[in-house]
């Protein structure tokens, strides 16, 4: 346990005009309060306040922040009062305890929620006096370093809010080494199986590792001593949370990711820094685009270095980072580094350029009435990965960057996301597809008929959604398949009189499931369905010994086969579904590019319609299923059309002439002509699709006389 002379000692060390009278008195009324009070660990409490204001001297801070820290539990824990502390120790203490007070006070709701509010009251907090967020942050690392004599629910709680609010708000501040060591408890509660895979892995390597750390510590010293450059070289360690994250980021194993050796050369000037990293560009070889200059352009929250990754000795990846000692003090201590030395603190005194973003934040906090609107703001600033979207009741979900409605939907619940059919952002409808922003609020529009289609997989943005509609289409393709298939085969056994039910329970089917190669009756069936294997193929099998009256084979059959033989799939598709028959309907003759929709028709697969089909509108709905079309065809489609034309001799040798220039071939020509010398002409023609029937029509209108040129439809 840290000692309260030490902490004095390390105060005058760095600030040798403090007030260290209030630090002391701060100790003595904490100590009291909190007399008889015990920690879990059997330690007495005040070990708990005397560790956070230590922390708080590692970070250079001022002695009034450092009282506060000593008394940062008295409001929560004691008997003490505002009024107390006010008259004690002057309203700057006692406001920040007041401050820390209120964020330990902080209701945790959802999970979802809990990460966009919290935040939220932690920037409030920090406009009004960055120290209270610094003293929280110390007192939450104390807490976690403690971790072990929580009981394990406490543990896992503690650990998440700290890797959500904490360790995120560590980053920002640039408080780096708080946020890595945040960051590595939390991994170790939360995740201990990785932890401790990644801890073995990186005690195994270490001796190898250290070695090579030492021999590119050496070449480096020596170099920049030839160039009389004074600096001072740190191997870095990574932290095993930042491995972790990397390995499942870029999905790599643990070696491609601890192979990559940390250094850093701290120098006096920024001149030195630009000349150091000139001098390792020229002993090794630098990766293309990993070369950043944050000196030039600095982080946000003012982190200044260079930054390089060049090939090392050992053929390894060596990442270098370059800065002044100035900058390795702001690194490691981020925004406190700017409180440092100073007994007065305000947010807008002296703090210059330095942080503008707080700044501008603070500002943008008074001026927004709208607290959703500085909600955005903020997250934007800690979260750029991240998307934050209102449901209707206003609650809070995270989602990934580029997540769309559809990863919404899931994120509330399953069944949500499967009935989706629509969605509205901020009253609007849009596209499935859409990308959601920030700020925005997403109604979604759900349908029990509705079901997740295939197509959604190209663009949802979360695991969940992804599993989910996944696993549904599996399922469903198996069951329509069944459905099909055996609807098909029963089709196709009644021609012999015979029924599919009676092979099913002799295990006829059974067996000759095996013998196409499927495991069983209902693999082979759903087989038939799929495509995959013809009725008559089954027929086949359970008749060997008869004569098989119809070698015709039906309608079905041929189409798999025309199909299956062409290419390996239909020209359209059935969305959400691959491997299901298509017929074209004889009504409207679909092309190509046409609007089409899809119905289930008993044993014959599935027929597909022109939208606008007169027929296809009486069918009933249930059966409907939507489709669209393959990209590319190469196939040919008839289709009928009519050209009203004056009737003059040699029109009808240009019609056709036309048509063949058009490359449709003619399969019917018909002419009829009328009283009032005009004519009717009726063509059967093959095109490729929609559009090519379209250059066909336009060849067609060009030709003198011709007054009408139009498709049939039915
Ligand atoms: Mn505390």
């Amino acid at each position: 346990m840290i000692r309260i002379t030490d902490i004095i000692d390390r105060i005058i060390a760095y600030n040798s005009e403090a007030d260290l009278d209030l630090v002391e008195r701060a100790y003595v009324y904490s100590a009291r309060i909190h007399e008889g009070q015990v920690r879990l660990s059997g330690e007495p409490y005040l070990s708990h306040p005397l560790e956070v204001a230590g922390l708080l001297t590692e970070l250079k801070l001022d002695p009034v922040s450092v009282a506060a820290g000593l008394l940062h539990d008295t409001l929560e824990d004691t008997k003490a009062t505002m009024e107390d502390l006010t008259g004690l120790f002057g309203e700057p203490v006692s406001h920040i305890v007041e401050g820390v007070t209120k964020l330990s006070r902080l209701a945790f709701r959802s999970s979802e929620t809990r990460q966009a509010e919290s935040i939220r009251k932690m920037i409030l907090a920090m406009a009004d006096d960055i120290r209270v967020v610094l003293i929280k942050l110390c007192d939450r690392l104390h807490n976690m370093r403690t971790l072990q004599f929580q009981n394990e629910k406490k543990q896992n709680k503690i650990a998440q809010e700290t890797l959500d609010i904490y360790a995120p708000i560590a980053n920002r501040l640039g408080i780096y080494g708080i946020k890595t060591e945040l960051e590595d408890i939390a991994f170790m509660y939360l995740f201990p199986r990785p932890y401790r895979e990644i801890a073995g892995q990186v005690a195994t390597k270490k001796d190898e590792q250290q070695k090579h750390i030492d021999t590119i510590r050496e070449i480096i010293e020596t170099k920049m001593e030839e160039a009389d450059l004074p600096c001072e070289v740190q191997g870095r360690h990574k932290h095993f949370y930042g491995i972790y994250q990397k390995m499942i980021k870029q999905s790599v194993d643990f070696e491609e990711v601890y192979d990559i050796l940390g250094f850093r050369i701290i120098l006096d000037t920024i001149p030195q820094c630009y000349q150091a990293i000139g001098i390792i560009h020229s002993i090794w070889k630098p990766i293309a685009k990993r070369f950043k200059d944050f000196i030039g352009i600095p982080k946000p929250n003012m982190y200044q270095s260079l930054h390089t990754t060049v090939i090392g000795p050992f053929g390894e990846r060596v990442e270098i980072q370059i800065r002044t000692k100035e900058m390795d003090r702001v690194a490691k201590a981020g925004i406190a580094a700017h409180w440092q030395y100073k007994e007065k603190v305000g947010l807008d005194e002296k703090t210059g350029a330095v942080f503008a973003w707080l700044r501008k934040l603070v500002k943008e906090q008074k001026n927004l009435k709208d607290p959703d609107e500085f909600m955005e703001t903020v997250r934007i600033e800690l979260f750029p990965d991240e998307v934050y979207i209102f449901t209707p009741r206003g609650d809070v979900l995270t989602l990934p960057k580029g997540a769309t409605p559809v990863d919404f939907a899931y994120a509330i619940h399953t069944e949500v996301g499967c009935q989706c059919t629509g969605a509205k952002v901020d009253g609007r409808i849009v596209p499935l597809k859409y990308k959601l922003k920030t700020g925005e609020r997403v109604e979604i529009i759900t349908s029990t008929r509705h079901r997740p289609s295939k197509d959604w997989l190209s663009f949802v943005r979360t695991a969940k959604a992804r599993s989910r509609v996944r696993h549904y289409i599996n399922v469903e393709e198996r069951k329509r398949s069944l459905a099909l298939g055996r609807e098909m085969c029963e089709k196709a056994l009644r021609k012999y009189n015979l029924s599919l039910n009676k092979y099913l329970k002799s295990g006829e089917i059974e067996k000759a499931a095996h013998e196409l190669g499927y495991k069983t009756a209902d693999d082979l069936i759903a087989g038939v369905g799929y495509g995959k294997v013809t009725p008559l193929q089954v027929v086949r099998y359970l008749l060997p010994r008869f004569e098989l009256k119809d070698e015709k084979e039906t309608v079905v059959t041929r189409l798999t086969q025309r199909i299956r033989g062409k290419k390996p799939k239909s020209s359209i598709l059935v969305k959400g579904l691959d491997d299901i028959l298509v017929r074209f309907a004889k009504c409207c003759n679909p092309l190509p590019g046409d609007p089409v929709v899809g119905y289930i028709t008993r044993g014959q697969g599935i027929t597909a319609h022109r939208t606008g089909c007169p027929h296809a509108l009486s069918m009933d709905p249930e059966r409907r299923i939507e489709l669209e079309w393959a990209p590319k065809t190469e196939e040919f489609y008839p289709v009928r059309i009519h050209v009203l034309c004056d009737d003059k001799i040699g029109l009808l040798a240009s019609i056709t002439a036309a048509i063949s220039q058009g490359k449709a071939n003619i399969l019917d020509a018909k002419v009829d002509t009328r009283a009032d010398k005009r004519a009717d002409c009726y063509f059967t023609i093959s095109v490729s699709g929609a559009d090519h029937l379209e250059d066909v029509i336009k060849l067609i209108k060009k030709i003198r006389y011709v007054i009408k040129v139009g498709r049939l439809s039915a």
